[in-house]
């Protein structure tokens, strides 16, 4: 039986925090399916939210649930939803897009002018029940661990920007070792590239990005690119680079540091106002590639099947707690020293 209340975690008003209520479960509409929530992951989206820096202030409209990044099972499909059944262990694409535009139709729907985020833009999964159109489901292949299938949403950030350009035999660097930079080291390593360097400001982040596969690691409080280039034999700078920390500086460095001829995927999401040498990028005929989201459905099917053929994705995980928990996965993943951050929604 669906009750007709949830809990949920919900940002109430215009200010930092978040609170665990009860609010009604949501109606299933035609096309829609309703998931009864497993467990979720915390993104950094939703520390923006529950800090309510500038970015939520300006893109979040209380009050709502959040939440994007779960994995659970089918509860009810809505009026003409066919190919599916109650019970199967789904997560969804964050992206709920027209289906109707230029981008749409060609099958791009991450570049979907009308794009509307779960937990951003419309109530998410941070509850015990979402809706969702059907269009959006991911159905889990059978023996993948849902801890895992949590941070799906995030692990498809990392993996379409990781395989946006050629890495085998290729000397990759990834600048920000947050969750998704460090998955992105795993999966640049498992692809095939010849060096996977990754720099950060934080040991803890660099290590599980050792755990996970990257061959150097630079903490540039205290150690050198240059130096690690020289000490691996890298000579004319990296073939390939993906920008995962959002800052400025880094992104600079990142230039600074590619071959004539190299290709950056850019992910990162820089502050307002950021400045780059463009004659990095002109001199050197770099190409440049803006990533958002995942290829809907592309990337989805690739990192599962990544995953299903042996790629492990545990050591990313750090923390594991009850939905009523919830504060103290915010610490962690405000503590900085974390990796990705599980709420179970078991009652
Ligand atoms: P995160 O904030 O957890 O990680 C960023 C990391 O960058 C941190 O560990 C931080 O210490 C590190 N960092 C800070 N300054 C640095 C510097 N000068 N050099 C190297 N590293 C530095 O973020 P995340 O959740 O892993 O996401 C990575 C980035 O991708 C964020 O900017 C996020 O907003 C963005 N993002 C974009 C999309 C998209 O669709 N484009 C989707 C998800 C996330
Ligand atoms: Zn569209």
């Amino acid at each position: 039986m669906i009750p007709k209340m949830m809990d949920a975690l919900v940002k109430p008003t215009a200010a930092p925090g978040l609170v665990l209520t009860q609010v009604p479960v949501p109606e299933v509409g035609i096309g829609e399916v309703l998931i009864k929530i497993h467990k979720t992951a915390i993104c950094g989206t939703d520390v923006h939210i529950y800090n309510w820096d500038p970015w939520a202030q300006t893109h979040i409209h209380p009050a709502m649930t959040i939440g994007h990044e779960y994995v659970g099972e089918i509860a009810a499909l809505g009026p003409g939803v066919t190919g599916y059944h109650v019970g199967q262990i789904v997560s969804g694409e964050g992206h709920i897009v027209c289906g109707r535009c230029r981008n749409c139709r060609a099958g791009n729907g991450q570049w979907c002018k009308h794009t509307k985020g779960v937990g951003v833009d419309r109530d998410g999964a941070f509850a015990e029940y979402l809706c969702i159109p059907a269009t959006n489901l991911i159905v889990i292949p059978e023996g993948i661990d849902e801890d895992v299938v949590s941070f799906f949403d995030a692990y498809g950030n990392a993996f379409h920007t990781a395989t946006m350009f050629d890495v085998i035999g290729e000397d990759v660097l990834i600048t920000g070792a947050g969750p998704i930079g460090v998955m992105a080291a795993g999966i640049c390593a498992h692809n095939g590239a010849k060096h996977v360097v990754i720099t950060d400001v934080n040991d803890y982040r660099l290590d599980l990005a050792k755990k996970m596969g990257a061959t150097a690691t630079v903490n540039l409080k205290k150690q050198d690119l240059d130096e690690t280039m020289r000490r691996i034999g890298i000579k004319e700078g990296f073939d390939v680079a993906c920008e995962m920390s959002g800052n400025g500086a880094a992104l600079n460095q990142l230039l600074k540091h590619m071959r004539n001829g190299g290709k950056v995927a850019l992910l990162g999401i820089s502050g307002p106002g950021t400045v780059i040498d463009w004659n990095d990028v002109i001199f050197k005929g770099l190409t440049l590639q803006g990533i958002y989201g995942r290829k809907m459905y592309e990337t989805w099917y690739k990192m599962m099947s990544m995953v299903e053929a042996g790629f492990d994705l545990h050591p990313v995980i750090t923390h594991r707690f009850r939905y009523t928990d919830f504060e103290k996965g915010f610490e962690a993943m405000n503590s900085g020293m974390s990796g990705k951050v599980i709420l179970s929604w078991d009652k």
